[in-house]
């Protein structure tokens, strides 16, 4: 290989953020990571880089291939700034340096948190933060990797794909479809149970099913969990925690681990089924009792 070939640029910048899909990253599996390094030239990251400063990076002429947002953004600057700027003015300088643009996340695709929580109603994700003019180098639509936080392997195989295709079909919410097309209730190790209508009896155990009780929004949530595993080892409703929905528009949703029911009914029903299909299948399992479903899986 020609290590003379010049890496793609990455610029990370941190806007309103916990730092949680940054911690994320660094849990990316040890052979993706080390892939990732020798591939891509990571030039500056807030807590994981040293050799420049965000000032001299904005007032440099060089091009960013990949520029990566963490966290919402603010014009606010009471509110929050970096460098004596506010993070929309960060954001925009570095935009226009940049080719492509990535919201990590859920905050910097729609918000997230801080958009639903905090007393401040100048609060953004990247798309609604910036104009047409803000983006006018870009190469490529902006891209939406939601999760609270996002799962590590989304960014590379996002970064990764771009690098070697320059682009990525996107879905109406701007997240790529390669990733976002599945559902989390694909591959959950508990369908047998969703099926027969088998309710979790609560969180943390081998058995049940935790859409009945728990609000588990697997068969309404776009992200391909259950296939691409977190750690590659497990997922949250593997280990008996209702999938949260954190990769959709409207997360955080209030009540988020209990299932909303009207005369035992939920309120909403697995994506694409009518309430009608869901209440005639619903009713047939129930009537079926199959013991083995309704024991210990280890006794
Ligand atoms: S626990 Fe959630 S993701 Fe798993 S089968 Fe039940 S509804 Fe689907
Ligand atoms: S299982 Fe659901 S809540 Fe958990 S990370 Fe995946 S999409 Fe988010």
């Amino acid at each position: 290989m020609n290590s003379k070939i010049k890496k793609p640029k990455i610029v990370w910048l941190q806007a309103i953020t916990c730092n949680g899909n940054t911690h994320s990253l660094l849990s990316a599996n040890a052979n993706r990571l080390k892939l990732f390094l020798d591939s891509f030239d990571l030039v500056y990251h807030p807590s994981l880089t040293t050799d420049i400063l965000l000032d001299d990076l904005l007032e440099k002429e060089e091009e960013i291939d990949f520029l990566l947002v963490e966290g919402a953004i603010t014009s606010n600057k009471e509110f929050f700034q970096i460098s004596d700027q506010t993070t929309s003015e960060v954001l925009k300088k570095l935009v226009l340096k940049s080719k492509y643009l990535i919201a990590v996340g859920s905050c910097a695709s729609y918000g997230g948190v801080h958009k639903k929580f905090e007393q401040n109603s100048d609060i953004f994700g990247l798309e609604e933060a910036l104009d047409k003019k803000d983006i006018s180098s870009l190469v490529h639509p902006i891209v939406n990797l939601t999760g609270c936080p996002v799962h590590p392997e989304w960014i590379l195989q996002t970064l990764f794909s771009l690098k070697e295709y320059k682009q990525m079909p996107l879905d109406e919410k701007g997240r790529p479809k390669e990733i976002y097309s599945y559902l989390a209730h694909h591959g959950c190790t508990r369908n047998e149970y969703f099926e027969w209508k088998v309710e979790a009896k609560s969180f943390g155990l081998k058995e049940g099913c935790l859409f009945y009780g728990q609000g588990c929004r697997g068969p309404m949530t776009h992200s391909n969990c259950n296939k691409i595993l977190w750690n590659d080892v497990n997922t949250k409703t593997r280990a008996g925690m209702p999938c949260i929905g954190c990769t959709e528009f409207d997360f955080p949703r209030n009540n988020m681990l209990e299932t909303k029911k009207n005369i035992g009914i939920p309120d909403e029903v697995p994506l694409g089924v009518s309430k009608r299909a869901y209440l005639s299948l619903a009713g047939v399992a129930k009537t079926f009792k199959i013991d083995r479903l309704n024991e210990k899986i280890i006794k």
